[in-house]
């Protein structure tokens, strides 16, 4: 549980529960869907470059598989709990649902400071890590994805350890590998370009110009640097960027790939030149158009939501909006593109890595845009009219498509025996 008293497990059962009740959800599937399938905790030593040994504490959870294999990321943060890590892998399982990909959900995550650890740190304890999750990982099973402070070079290493585990060479076991390792052309830009599609979208619902629209961005790492881009690739002006030191802003709009240079050369946005500093949380309050929350969960809570002067939020990241938020952006008449949808690219591209990886055939960037693009629109388009029809705000309505599509492979295949 966070300072804040939210938990994201309860927050993640407290939707279930709803949406149960909206689709008339049966007893047995909701309580079915309440529990994962599968949880691993285990230990994962790790000899530091002094030669101290640390035990760090990993977890994989997987939700769901009805629909197909488990597919979720894998995060490395100080702050990482087993609650934490089952709600993101319940949401995983809604995610690929909305989208209508063949997986089911799961999360995994590594109590640790990756900050502060060497790259022969982190390859050691990720190598240990994935040692350890050899009996459940897999590409017909669980297939692993970078999450926050995790990336290309942490895929690498799992990869690696499974393939050297299984004496052949196993790319489709993870995703968002390096391209030359199998990796997709689009992989790493996916879930910036999935919030953009929807955002898009989003701006022809509510007919706002997408050149007059004026962009907030918290958390300036993959999903939130390249989500400014394409922001401002279709026109927007992007006035605020933050990452866990602070934030930058400037009425003009900031030039999001010198950001981005900047945020590479010195470790954050601060300091950018011609900006003004804000905190995370001013940032937040900002007059804006679009807010895009890639960061961390809980970050629009019942206390901030009031005062939020935003149009259009935009979920990049996983769980941003506590659930007592939502009533009252609803009342407020602020539209929100859930996280199921918002930041569904990344999984949707990584689901095309797989389908590369095993079938030893690439695709062009162009062909990864296109599918991308087709996707996401139809997702949105499907849960926009959903909403319209029933009066239900945008994640009400994409619960109600995705648990109804898990509910119905659970129901014909049936429970085993
Ligand atoms: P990342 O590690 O690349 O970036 C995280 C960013 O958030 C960093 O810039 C960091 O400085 C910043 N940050 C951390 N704590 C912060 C705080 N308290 N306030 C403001 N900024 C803070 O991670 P990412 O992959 O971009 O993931 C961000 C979010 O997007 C997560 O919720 C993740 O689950 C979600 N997401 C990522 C992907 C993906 O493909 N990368 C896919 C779906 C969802």
């Amino acid at each position: 549980m966070s300072e804040s008293g939210y938990n994201p497990k309860e927050a993640a059962l407290q939707q279930l529960a709803e949406t149960a009740e909206r689709i008339k959800l049966s007893p047995a599937l909701h309580e079915k869907l309440k529990q994962p399938k599968r949880t691993l905790t285990v230990a994962v030593p790790t000899v530091m470059d002094d030669g101290s040994l640390s035990v760090f504490t990993g977890y994989r959870v997987q939700h769901n598989m009805d629909r197909g294999p488990c597919k979720g990321g894998i995060r490395y943060h100080p702050d990482v709990t087993l609650d934490e890590i089952t709600a993101l892998a319940m949401w995983m399982t809604w995610k690929c649902a909305v989208v209508d990909i063949p997986f089911g959900g799961a999360k995994g995550g590594v109590i640790c400071d990756p900050k502060h650890m060497s790259r022969n740190e982190l390859e050691h304890m990720t190598r240990r890590f994935t040692n350890e999750l050899l009996p459940i990982i897999g590409p017909a099973m669980d297939i692993p994805a970078p999450d926050v402070y995790t990336n290309a070079q942490t895929m690498a290493w799992i990869m690696d350890t499974y393939s050297a585990n299984h004496g052949k060479v196993m790319p489709e076991v993870v995703t968002g590998k390096p391209l030359e390792l199998g990796g997709s052309l689009g992989r790493d830009t996916a879930t910036a370009r999935g919030c953009a599609f929807c955002l898009v979208e989003a701006l022809k619902a509510l007919e706002i110009a997408p050149d007059r629209t004026r962009i907030a961005v918290q958390g300036f790492g993959n999903a939130g640097s390249y989500s400014a881009l394409f922001a401002e690739e279709f026109g927007g002006t992007v006035i605020a960027v933050s990452d866990s030191q602070g934030g930058v802003y400037c009425s003009q709009g900031l030039r999001v790939r010198e950001l981005m240079k900047f945020k590479q050369e010195t470790g954050s946005v601060v300091g950018f030149p011609s900006s003004d500093r804000v905190t995370n949380e001013e940032l937040l309050e900002l007059e804006c158009d679009v807010l895009i929350p890639a960061a961390l969960e809980d970050t629009i809570t019942a206390e901030n939501a009031p005062r939020l002067k935003t149009k259009i939020i935009a979920e990049a990241a996983n769980g941003p909006c506590a659930p007592k938020a939502q009533p009252i952006l609803d009342e407020r008449g602020i539209f929100v593109i859930p996280d199921i949808l918002a930041s569904a690219g990344g999984v949707t591209v990584s689901y095309f890595e797989w389908v590369q990886s095993l079938q030893k055939l690439y695709w062009t960037a162009e062909d990864v845009d296109h599918r991308l693009r087709d996707i996401m629109v139809r997702a949105f388009d499907v849960i926009h009219k959903e909403s319209t029809k029933y009066s239900l705000n945008m994640r009400d309505a994409a619960l109600n498509i995705a648990v109804s599509r898990v509910a119905k492979a659970t129901k014909l295949r049936g429970i085993y025996p």
